[in-house]
């Protein structure tokens, strides 16, 4: 961003708003170590969501061959037809990036791209998923998240960080936190931390599996976290002790297991066994 974010949020009478989850990035080294990280080449498009004051749409549209912004905030609009002027491989949708169908979004991107985003924090995890289980031609997701939503993402199994979300990740790729970024860098500062996620799409990982069903049986097997997996099973499948106990038996995983300890790959077997 060439001219200082507070002049220019100032310059257009532009107020912060926190219900967007407003905190905005200016350190032009940090963003363009985001895009670097996130392996943004001039052959890629990238989907941008939440443009703010376009501070990393600038850096994306330097080194992307095209960028795709959704920015919910209409009042936006000024500002980021300022910062944007000269750069003629971006647009901005001001639109609800959730109200919008992923099928006709993915639309507008014609081919395989790139998520790179610092998202607002209040619908961080609806976003990830729903891009995770749902996308066809995402390549990439490079997002800027709260810490502790960090480590959560990219947790190992048998910690206490790992849930059925880091299941769903590990599902479709793999993710690894690549920057962390303390809270005095946002304008204004949030009360935490955050990191960079980078997750790989891998869509060979997994091929021909029914995700839905896999995420049905991760479902139940985090409900209640601290049983024991068989039981969660039972209860959450209306099956027998036996009955569970023989899926487990079939997908090679012991019957004293808890939900937190299982990959991804176990779950496959496991919701194969269940299945049959
Ligand atoms: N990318 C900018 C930056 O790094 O400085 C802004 C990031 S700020 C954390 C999140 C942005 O997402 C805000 O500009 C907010 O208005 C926008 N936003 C919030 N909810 C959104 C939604 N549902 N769809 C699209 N944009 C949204």
């Amino acid at each position: 961003m060439e001219k200082p974010l507070k002049k220019l949020l100032s310059e257009h009478g532009f107020t912060l708003k926190k219900a967007y989850g407003q905190n905005f990035l200016s350190d032009k080294s940090l963003l363009e170590d985001i895009v670097i990280g996130a392996g943004v080449t001039k052959d890629d498009t990238v989907l941008e969501i939440g443009c703010g004051a376009g501070a990393l749409t600038t850096e994306l549209a330097k080194r992307a061959k095209r960028v795709i912004g959704y920015e919910i905030d209409h009042t936006l609009k000024p500002i980021l037809n300022e910062v944007l002027s000269e750069y003629d491989n971006v647009e901005i949708v001001f639109s609800d990036v959730m109200k919008n169908k992923l099928s006709d979004v993915e639309k507008k991107l014609g081919g395989k791209y790139i998520l790179v985003a610092n998202l607002p924090y209040y619908i961080t995890t609806p976003i990830v998923m729903r891009f995770i289980e749902e996308a066809k031609n995402l390549k990439a997701m490079v997002i800027m998240v709260q810490e502790e939503v960090a480590l959560r993402f990219a947790a190992k199994p048998s910690t206490s960080d790992y849930g059925a979300i880091t299941v769903g990740i590990n599902l479709r790729g793999d993710a690894e936190i690549i920057m962390r970024v303390p809270r005095e860098k946002f304008t204004p500062a949030p009360n935490v931390d955050s990191a960079v996620v980078k997750i790989d799409i891998d869509e060979t990982k997994f091929s021909g599996v029914d995700f839905k069903r896999v995420r049905d049986v991760v479902r139940v097997a985090f409900s209640s976290r601290r049983k024991m997996l068989v039981n969660n099973l039972m209860n959450g499948f209306k099956m027998t002790r036996s009955a569970a106990e023989s899926a487990l038996g079939s997908a090679g995983i012991e019957l004293t297991v808890r939900g937190e300890n299982l990959s991804a790959e176990q779950y496959v077997m496991l919701a194969n066994a269940i299945n049959n």
